[in-house]
């Protein structure tokens, strides 16, 4: 966390507005033929697509790109650069800059996703506004050395308005048509608006999330208590600005468990992905006390506890190995 910066002066951009009206409008439509309309195989293939994209936000772009939470093979890197792409939310590289501002600026007016200013500012009009004058400033502080040497990311970059038009719009649109015959406006509604329109919002929430599942400080449990049933907060999702790199933190109020987490298990198993970082209970604990009690800045006890981190990843990296 830094000093804080002027107010900011961010503005709406409305064609950007417009956009997203006309996006989650006939999102909505999408929807309506998708439960009494399409094909069951339509059905099936949107949840796969939509599901496949959200990896490559989540697994992809927030937890091996934006916070090196583990090392990727190449394939893995492949598939996960691809799977951004389905997502329709710009390139890897934009989105992981931004990220990695929301973190290091965190609830300050350089944040773009700034959680003082509420839920609908941080999930909504942070994305469809004009950038801060003063953020611009602060991009040259963020390192961004490791993303630049991603070949995979480069070439999404360079090439993402080739590569997204036709491997993350029109084919996916087209193999329903194609091989099912579904017919082209339900295609068009379901695998085109409605998918951008969750993968967009599932993009969005990785900025705002700490205002849905995050309690706030001093709260044991929700103030609305019938929250529960649909929300289940708790303080992960501060601990994950905390000690964003490690692999454990679920995108949306989770820890150690959940869809993404539990596939990047398997991925290690496979031996695809290695590296995983993780903090233990007596790291934290060490680190805290060390705080308290021995005066020692938080930030460099935390430092400490990643260093363990990277050794402790590093020789389970070479058991597996040999
Ligand atoms: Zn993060």
């Amino acid at each position: 966390m830094q000093e804080d910066a002027p107010p900011s002066k961010r503005e709406m951009h409305w064609p950007t507005v417009l956009w997203y009206i006309y996006l989650h409008a006939l999102g909505l439509w999408g929807l309506w033929l998708l439960i009494f309309e399409a094909k069951w195989l339509t059905v099936i293939f949107a949840a796969v697509i939509t599901l496949t994209a959200t990896l490559g936000i989540t697994l992809g772009a927030h937890r091996l790109w934006a916070h090196s939470s583990y090392t990727a093979s190449w394939p893995l890197r492949l598939f996960l650069m691809l799977a951004h792409t389905l997502a329709g939310v710009g390139n890897i590289y934009d989105w992981v800059l931004a990220h990695r501002i929301h973190h290091k600026f965190y609830k300050t007016n350089i944040d773009p996703y700034n959680h003082d200013k509420g839920f609908l500012y941080s999930h909504v009009f942070s994305n469809v506004m004009t950038s801060n004058p003063e953020m611009e400033k602060h991009v040259r502080d963020i390192d961004m050395r490791d993303v630049d040497l991603d070949g995979f990311v480069y070439l999404q970059r360079r090439f993402y308005w080739i590569i997204m038009p036709i491997f993350g719009l029109l084919l996916p649109i087209n193999a329903p048509v194609e091989y099912w015959g579904e017919s082209v406006m339900n295609s068009i509604f379901i695998l085109g608006f409605l998918r951008f329109a969750l993968t967009v919002n599932v993009s969005w929430l990785i900025n705002s999330a700490n205002l849905i599942w995050g309690l706030k400080p001093g709260q044991k449990y929700p103030p609305d208590e019938n929250s529960i049933f649909l929300v289940r907060k708790s303080y992960w999702p501060h601990y994950h600005y905390m000690l964003p790199w490690d692999y454990k933190s679920g995108e949306f109020g989770t820890y150690d468990r959940g869809c993404s987490t539990t596939i990047l298990v398997i991925w290690e198993t496979l031996g695809i992905a290695s590296g995983l970082k993780t903090a233990t209970s007596e790291d934290i604990r060490n680190a805290l006390a060390r705080a308290a009690i021995g005066g020692v800045k938080m930030e460099d006890c935390l430092r400490d506890v990643l260093k363990s981190a990277e050794e402790e990843a590093l020789k389970k990296q070479l058991a597996f190995k040999h």
